[in-house]
């Protein structure tokens, strides 16, 4: 017996759409509550992550509006409503790989194919790995990249925590809610975190930092059961007994599918002030384009940004 809908779905036409936008986070989202209010029923592919990182967030404290602050996963769930509420459609669907060489641009994805007037890039960016032995080996055993989804495996556990920035710290406080203990090690003697996160870090009594030290190695077999530490001024070498390594040591944008196609800069797309990019009609917003603010808020602006332009884009076109 043939399947006739997957025949169907597998050669039908490309869906056409005025503005098709990538990513589903803050700069997506808001690109397409702009884009719909134009009128101009765009489409937002979510990829695997709907709400993008601040959905991972537990509590969102710096975006405007929310004085007790919000939940990531709330706060991207409003983000959608508003956005649908005009008509954009949100699909859950990832691009698999883009055509820019002409218009329409065509992206291919999990489930067809999609060509589009305009585009916007908000495909966001993923956590960076240690890329130390056992890393891979004990992910979802023990080792995670989110405090949000995977703190609550580790109530009344010792668990240390990887990085020096305000993620670090951020899931660190969240961490303890549930964690016995939970050891902050950073590879120099300051941090990069901001001054409230610090104060709050420094005060809690749940944690405690380890200075100037790298994780060389996670061990267990089944589970994390200890990560090897080095002091990287002394040299000294240590195991550390633990049963949760939660690691926030930056992200890499989500743009391996333009290299080549768009111009980039250290792996984000370049974009001017008004979030063009180096392919006329694509337009780029939020972390996939943003090395320097990240934040929820720029990538919300960023995002509207790119769809006021866009439709200026298609209605300079029109005529
Ligand atoms: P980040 O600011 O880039 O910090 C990454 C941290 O990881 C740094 O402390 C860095 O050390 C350390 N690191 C990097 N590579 C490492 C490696 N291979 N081994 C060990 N340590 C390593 O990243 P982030 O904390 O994810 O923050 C990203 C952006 O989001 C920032 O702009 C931040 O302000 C923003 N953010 C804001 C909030 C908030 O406002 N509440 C919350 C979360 C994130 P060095 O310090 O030595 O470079």
């Amino acid at each position: 017996m043939f399947n006739l809908s997957s025949i169907s779905s597998t050669n039908s036409a490309p869906r056409h759409v005025k503005v098709l936008i990538l990513g589903a986070g803050p700069a997506g989202l808001s690109a397409a509550l702009y884009a719909a209010r134009a009128e101009l029923q765009p489409v937002v592919l979510t990829g695997t992550q709907i709400g993008g990182q601040a959905a991972l967030t537990y509590t969102i404290e710096n975006y405007p509006g929310f004085p007790e602050g919000v939940g990531g996963a709330e706060l991207g769930d409003l983000f959608q409503k508003q956005a649908e509420r005009f008509g954009a459609v949100v699909e859950f669907d990832s691009a698999q790989s883009v055509d820019l060489s002409a218009r329409p641009f065509r992206v291919q994805t999990d489930n067809g194919e999609y060509t589009a007037d305009a585009l916007i890039i908000s495909t966001g960016a993923s956590p960076n790995q240690l890329n130390v032995p056992g890393e891979v080996e004990l992910t979802g055993k023990g080792v995670s990249y989110c405090a949000t989804c995977d703190g609550w495996f580790f109530k009344d556990k010792p668990v240390v925590v990887v990085g020096g920035g305000d993620s670090a710290l951020e899931e660190s406080l969240f961490l303890t809610r549930f964690a016995s203990s939970i050891k902050i090690i950073h590879r120099r003697d300051s941090l990069r975190a901001g001054a409230i996160l610090q104060k709050r870090a420094f005060e809690n009594p749940k944690i405690e930092f380890v200075w100037d030290t790298v994780v060389t190695e996670i061990a267990g077999r089944e589970k994390v059961e200890a990560v090897r530490l080095k002091n990287v001024k002394t040299g000294a070498e240590s195991l550390l007994p633990t049963e949760g390594v939660f690691i926030f040591i930056g992200h890499t944008p989500n743009t391996q599918m333009f290299a080549g196609q768009l111009e980039m800069e250290g792996g984000y797309i370049k974009v001017d002030e008004r979030m063009h990019t180096s392919v006329p009609g694509v337009f780029a917003a939020g972390e996939s384009a943003d090395s320097h603010f990240k934040q929820v808020i720029t990538s919300a602006g960023m995002g509207a940004a790119a769809a006021i332009e866009a439709t200026r884009f298609l209605e300079a076109e029109a005529g």
